[in-house]
């Protein structure tokens, strides 16, 4: 039997902290009510801080569904259902009931996190997972429907539960009963009960609606030969530097698509319909003045693999799921890719076939990061010349008269995008200002004038032409694809576990004597997520600053797991991954395997066509997505509640930038 909380924390107010650990793995109602009740709270103590200076301690807060959850999840409703217990007419696939969960797991965690924001947490004692504008799997609220088959009211048909921490207070090392009660019956309590079990219905029908849509829409972009769209009407200006809420004000200039590439869908969720710019497979190149919005467009896109909160202002701008934003990221470490498609010669070294570098200049950097992208299976890449390597990016006649392409290491970029669109189908959106070189093989030039947007493709391609014509000043001789590749894709490329892991400190070369599985003996290295830009294992320091499509800090607490998984699995696991397709798992949709699935299919190769080190990312990613992002593995300890899923670019991303990493070909 149950003793209510609040005896308990009157039974204990006053003595030694530890006995606080009696409340571990306990459940308690905090509404006192019989447990039948539609409007009960209750808290789970997962696990309880040691002494009240150490970070808080972990609950699960539980609610019955206030929704039709099974309705909600399983059928194509815009809106809730008037009846109850309305039937499902069409059933939707798995991968669509798990966007529609990962939707309605995040208005719920936004609901929670508004409840307390609005003064809700004056204790400061509440810590909840960080949620940006977009919206992802995250593992902090779990929505759980019953399988729908005899919910007699319709209005309760699963659970709701939240993960979070909350710091317990004490007076010096003494247990604060009052101030524990405090905290969870009048800050955690009202926040359950009046924002989570009376939240929004048609707002939460929306929220998921328009995920769904977003979505959706993302799929279709492949099936119509587009690489992004972008919605008329979206709003694109961030309010500032360091916000990612949309700038509002008589200034902003809404998304208008040029007549030549506005295309329409009717949206099948929500019935509407949208029209918006279509950029095609293929080269778009974004000109325009300086400030006139060039980066700002580019940035909604690097985004638009997410699908974003419906008031974000960019909902509806999407893009191919595997684009990967490349720029220059001189001073990285890089170990073994192949960048000899555009650097070969460099002086005293005689291979950029497997180059390698603990200091990477702007275009070897850029180069590399390009390869690894490609590797891992991306198909668009978006650059912007703000960002990038100039000399990377083209030359001018005039240096090519001083510095000989003999002499040059660097063939640019402007020289490989035909061979990537030709040969490998990759897309390429790039924001340049400061050179036409690139006219002569664009598909589509949108020039931004004052932050709006017009199709200046044939007036770039006359231009080109008409440069050709007179003197030919500073233009790619051909714009003809090579006959051959001068990219070998995939590359052939291994992960070395022992030569990477062998030099994070002593405790791991103990650990390749006494090799161990999951749930070691303590003998592990710690890896955590630090912020949105750091990753520590061990001693190291994985800087992911650079990384500019991670958006929340959850996604580097994932990618420490990942790491700490494949650390913690030893060498001989890590080989199997090498060699084995990743596991599918149906949470949270993985639209990413599916495509790059698609992609090899189409290229009439298997799908298995990566290289080792990308399987190896693969396999990380689907354990993750199959532990329902809770990978607890010894060299990582985090709470229960603050993971989100990060793409197979990014935990790759960050495996390639470990300073110790060791890959063979
Ligand atoms: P560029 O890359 O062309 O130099 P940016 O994209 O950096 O220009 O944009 C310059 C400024 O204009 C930024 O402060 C940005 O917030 C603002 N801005 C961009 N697009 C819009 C728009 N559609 N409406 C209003 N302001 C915008
Ligand atoms: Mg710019």
């Amino acid at each position: 039997p149950l003793v209510a909380l609040e005896s308990f924390l009157r039974d204990v107010d006053g003595s030694n902290y530890s006995q606080l650990k009696q409340l571990t793995g306990r459940t308690y109602s905090l509404t006192r009510q019989m447990s039948p009740d539609p409007a009960s709270v209750s808290i789970r103590f997962v696990r309880i801080q040691p002494d009240p200076f150490a970070p808080g301690s972990q609950v699960c807060v539980s609610v019955p569904a206030p929704f039709a959850a099974h309705a909600l999840l399983h059928s194509a409703h815009s809106t809730p259902p008037a009846v109850t217990a309305a039937a499902l007419d069409n059933p939707l696939t798995p991968e669509d009931v798990a966007c529609r969960r990962v939707a309605a797991e995040d208005f719920i965690l936004r609901c929670v996190k508004g409840g307390f924001a609005a003064g809700r947490n004056i204790s400061g004692a509440v810590q909840t997972i960080h949620q940006s504008q977009h919206v992802i799997a995250r593992s902090t609220v779990q929505l759980l429907d019953a399988s729908g088959a005899d919910d007699s009211d319709g209005t309760s048909d699963g659970w709701v539960h939240v993960y979070f921490r909350v710091k317990l207070p004490g007076h010096g090392r003494r247990i604060d009963g009052r101030r524990i009660q405090q905290i969870l019956f009048s800050e955690v309590l009202p926040v359950f009960q009046e924002n989570v079990l009376r939240c929004d219905h048609r707002a939460l029908w929306a929220h998921v609606t328009c995920v769904h849509d977003q979505e959706w829409l993302r799929a279709q972009l492949r099936k119509w030969g587009f690489a992004a769209f972008i919605a008329d009407g979206a709003i694109l200006p961030r309010a500032a530097g360091n916000s990612d809420k949309p700038l509002s004000g008589p200034s902003v200039v809404a998304f208008s698509s040029p007549d030549t590439l506005r295309h329409t869908f009717q949206l099948p969720y929500s019935g509407r319909s949208i029209s918006g710019a279509c950029l095609p497979h293929g080269l778009t190149l974004i000109a325009g003045g300086g400030f006139h919005g060039k980066s700002t467009l580019l940035r909604a896109l690097e985004l638009g693999v997410y699908n974003h909160v419906p008031d974000d202002g960019r909902t509806f701008v999407v893009v191919d799921p595997t684009a990967v934003k490349i720029r220059a990221e001189d001073r990285r470490a890089v170990h073994g890719t192949d960048i000899s498609p555009f650097i070969t010669n460099l002086p005293y070294r005689d291979n950029t076939s497997a180059f390698v570098t603990a200091d990477a200049s702007g275009s070897t950097s850029q180069a590399a990061n390009i390869m690894e992208a490609l590797e891992l299976g991306s198909t668009t890449l978006l650059l912007d010349e703000d960002t990038s390597a100039t000399n990377f990016m083209y030359r001018d006649p005039l240096m090519e008269q001083l510095v000989p392409r003999t002499q040059e290491p660097i063939t640019c970029f402007v020289h490989r995008v035909r061979d990537l669109m030709y040969h490998h189908n990759i897309s390429v959106i790039m924001v340049v200002g400061g050179s036409g070189q690139y006219f002569p093989m664009a598909d589509v030039v949108l020039l931004l004038n004052a932050y709006k947007v017009t199709d200046a493709t044939a007036r770039a391609k006359a231009i080109a032409a008409q440069s050709v014509g007179g003197g030919g000043v500073g233009l790619v001789e051909s714009t003809a694809p090579p006959e051959t590749s001068a990219f070998c894709l995939p590359p052939r490329r291994s992960f070395v576990y022992a030569d990477t892991f062998g030099r994070l400190g002593w405790q791991s070369q103990q650990q390749q004597h006494h090799h161990h599985g999951y749930g070691g003996s303590g003998r592990g290295i710690k890896i955590s997520g630090s912020g949105i830009d750091h990753i520590r294992m061990a001693d190291e320091d994985i800087n992911v600053t650079l990384l500019e499509q991670l958006v929340e800090e959850g996604q580097l607490n994932a990618i420490a797991q990942c790491l700490a998984m494949l650390y913690d699995s030893g060498s001989a696991t890590a080989a199997q991954w090498q060699r084995e397709e990743a596991p599918r798992s149906k949470y949270p949709p993985s639209l990413l395997n599916a495509l790059s699935v698609d992609v090899a299919a189409a290229a009439g190769a298997p799908a298995s066509n990566l290289s080792d080190f990308s399987r190896l990312v693969y396999n990380c990613e689907g354990r993750l997505r199959q532990a329902r992002l809770e990978l607890q593995t010894a060299s990582c300890y985090l709470p229960a509640g603050f993971t989100a899923l990060p793409r197979v670019f990014e935990i790759g991303a960050a495996l390639n930038r470990l300073r110790t990493l060791v890959t063979s070909c």
